[in-house]
């Protein structure tokens, strides 16, 4: 394994900032901790990255330990590159000697080739000469990477790299971001709060609470099983309903009995919350089942709907745009989920 933490954990005063964390991530993988603000997920980056110390638990990269309570690898002897938010490129230097930095210990002409072929990676060829002033947010971003990548780090790690920068900007850069760090076959772990970021940038995302781990699961994963409910609730939009279970693989709900694909494991007459996703609400004229407009949001192609149940309930429902139907109207709706995904009540 490439990188592996197994139970670390790092504590200031009494409060655990990162309390049993434990994944791994293959070689060339691109992984992410994803999680709400003071879940530690800067904090478990600065342990991996050297710049804080453990007190329980290993970090190993290619085998190597890392980390170890009271054992610590220098951070520049890691084999670790680092992009952080707020950049940190060196404002005297261009653009080229920016990306040059690290590499002191090559010649001058493989120095030279390396930084041309980073510059050809991230696109900035013809910007080589120009100060980070003279560039925009997006294009600093991209020097940072490539100065991050220059010296061929085991690992790349990425603390927010994007906050600071517009949402269009934001979108487009995570795309380039991934597909640099593909061509380049670098193993990386980024840090967010933003989930769209994480999807679009990581192969594995972790979901961490209170210092911890609640799933570690592909992006298609995370969506669409959830291992627990505060998973469900943090990763995408839906409503929970509440559901009896009649069978093994069935929940009778206000909306009708909801069928599950495959082996159910649900026990009957378990009172559960039933997830469903905006994408398992259909809307059908010819549906019996109704629900009334409580709220719509126009996204271009798709409303989407808030729904009143007769019990009060709400469901979020995406729609074609050209289901255009007013506030307080009652439109057919049919339930298809995909996945049917439930958790006990807690009463
Ligand atoms: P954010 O997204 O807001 O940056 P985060 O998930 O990265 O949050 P951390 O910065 O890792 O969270 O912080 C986790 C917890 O540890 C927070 O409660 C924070 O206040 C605390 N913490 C972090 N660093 C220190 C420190 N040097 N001294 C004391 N407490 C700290």
């Amino acid at each position: 394994m490439w990188l592996e933490l197994i139970d670390v954990a790092r504590t200031f005063g009494t409060r655990a900032a990162v309390n049993g964390l434990s994944f791994q991530l293959e070689r060339g993988a691109i992984g992410c901790l994803l999680g709400p603000s003071g879940c530690g997920k800067t904090t478990a980056l600065r342990c991996i990255a050297g710049f804080e110390s453990i007190d329980a638990g290993t970090i190993r990269a290619q085998g190597t330990v890392l980390a170890q309570p009271g054992r610590s690898l220098p951070p520049e002897r890691r084999h670790i590159g680092m992009v952080f938010q707020d950049l940190a490129l060196f404002p005297h230097l261009t653009v080229q000697e920016n990306v040059a930095f690290g590499l002191t210990r090559l010649s001058r002409d493989e120095r030279a080739r390396r930084v041309g072929e980073l510059l050809e990676v991230v696109g900035l060829s013809d910007r080589r000469t120009q100060y980070p002033h003279q560039l925009s947010g997006g294009e600093q971003q991209r020097v940072a990477l490539a100065r991050a990548l220059a010296p061929k780090p085991d690992i790349v790690l990425l603390d927010e790299p994007f906050s600071s920068l517009d949402i269009e900007l934001r979108e487009r850069l995570s795309v380039e971001v991934r597909s640099v760090l593909k061509q380049l076959g670098a193993t990386a772990l980024l840090v967010t709060h933003d989930q769209q970021e994480a999807f679009t940038v990581a192969d594995v995302v972790g979901v961490m609470r209170d210092g911890k781990l609640e799933q570690w699961a592909t992006p298609y994963d995370l969506y669409h099983r959830p291992a627990t409910r505060f998973v469900a609730d943090f990763i995408g939009q839906g409503v929970f309903l509440l559901g009896d279970v009649v069978s093994p693989n069935a929940v009778q709900t206000e909306v009708g009995v909801v069928h599950m694909n495959g082996a159910g494991e649900m026990r009957p007459g378990q009172r559960v919350d039933l997830l469903l996703r905006p994408d398992d609400v259909l809307h059908d004229d010819a549906s019996s089942l109704t629900a009334e407009v409580c709220a719509r949001a126009f996204r271009g192609a798709e409303f989407l709907y808030t729904l009143k149940l007769p019990s009060g309930a709400r469901l979020l429902s995406l729609v074609p745009s050209h289901h255009d139907h007013a506030i307080g109207e009652h439109i057919g709706i049919r339930i298809e989920p995909d996945h049917v995904v439930a958790f006990e009540r807690e009463e």
